[in-house]
């Protein structure tokens, strides 16, 4: 066996080296004094070839690569959309459609003597003159009102047909009805009678018109609340004699003392009232259309409103 010289072993595995060796000499050594002249041989190990790599050859085809296999790539995974829940819009306070103006309610043919707020049984036809006969009588000597009782003329009961289906009601006699002893004779009273027969195609005489005082205020002032309080009463019985099918009244006194209200005209006009049950207009007064004539387009609105309830021809418009 080789020497090794310890000279030699400087570095870790010479020195390793060294002492394997010494071992393997100490051994042998053990083994001849033992009387050993041979080792036997150990068994052939087989080669192990480990495997080199591959050098391929300068002139080999260059194996052909493998052809790409275009893997399909996963499709992307979409991140699912999360439908977010969208915030309710802020509620909008939609303005209500506006209601629909309210049809004046078709009037159902209210018979002549239908059902009304009066308790009483609707007179005769026929006796009707003779009950209005007895009422102007009473209202001819009536002085609740001392004031109007000195300064009046005459009072002025009413005019027009004691069986009318249409009852015209205004405000209080005006100089030349507190003459005459009859209501609407004035300019005022020519335009009531022009609406009547020019535009309703009525006779005066086929409408019953009465006010709610039968004394002329003087100096033409309003009529005040005691002397409308004094008066409507006779007002009032008018109507319960008559029992007309419809009413229409003339300017704001006489609707607001019928209608108990303070509403202007403007606010009546244009649709359907009741009084003592009875189907009712409001309109401009004669008076106020003469100082106003561009209220007489409402006024004939109004007129032929209560034309068509009462199944009259409403004219066709002059081309
Ligand atoms: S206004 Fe009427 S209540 Fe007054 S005195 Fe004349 S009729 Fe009588």
């Amino acid at each position: 066996m080789a020497e090794i010289d310890a000279e030699t072993a400087t570095d870790p595995y010479a020195e390793e080296l060294a002492r394997l060796a010494r071992q393997a000499r100490g051994r042998l050594e053990s083994l001849a004094r033992a009387g050993a002249v041979a080792l036997p041989k150990s068994p052939e190990l087989p080669a192990v070839s480990r495997p080199s790599p591959a050098i391929a050859p300068h002139d080999a085809e260059p194996a052909a690569e493998p052809p790409s296999v275009e893997r399909p790539r996963p499709a992307p995974v979409a991140s699912p959309v999360v439908e977010r829940p969208r915030p309710a819009p802020p509620a909008v306070e939609r303005p209500r459609p506006a209601a629909p103006p309210t049809p004046p309610r078709p009037i159902a043919a209210p018979s002549l003597f239908g059902s009304t707020g009066f308790s009483t049984p609707p007179l005769d036809p026929a006796e009707r003159p003779a009950a209005l006969a007895v009422l102007r009588e009473e209202v001819a000597g009536c002085v609740r009102c001392p004031d109007l009782a000195a300064s009046r003329t005459q009072t002025v009961f009413a005019d027009g047909a004691a069986t009318a289906r249409l009852m015209f009601i205004g405000e209080a006699p005006g100089a030349d009805e507190d003459r005459a002893g009859v209501p609407f004779v004035g300019k005022a009273g020519q335009l009531l009678t022009d609406m009547i027969t020019k535009g309703m195609g009525l006779r005066r005489e086929d409408v019953f018109i009465a006010n709610i005082l039968k004394c002329r205020p003087p100096d033409n002032r309003d009529p005040m609340p005691a002397e409308v309080a004094n008066c409507v009463g006779y007002l009032d019985r008018q109507i319960e004699i008559v029992r007309p099918e419809f009413i229409c009244l003339l300017g704001k006194v006489a609707a607001g003392t019928l209608l108990n209200t303070a509403l202007s005209m403007g606010r009546l006009r244009g649709r359907w009232h009741r009084v003592h049950g009875i189907p009712t207009v409001a309109t401009y007064h004669p008076a106020y259309l003469l100082r106003t004539p561009a209220a007489k387009k409402e006024a004939w609105e109004d007129l032929q409103m209560l034309m068509r309830a009462m199944g009259l021809v409403i004219p066709r418009k002059k081309a």
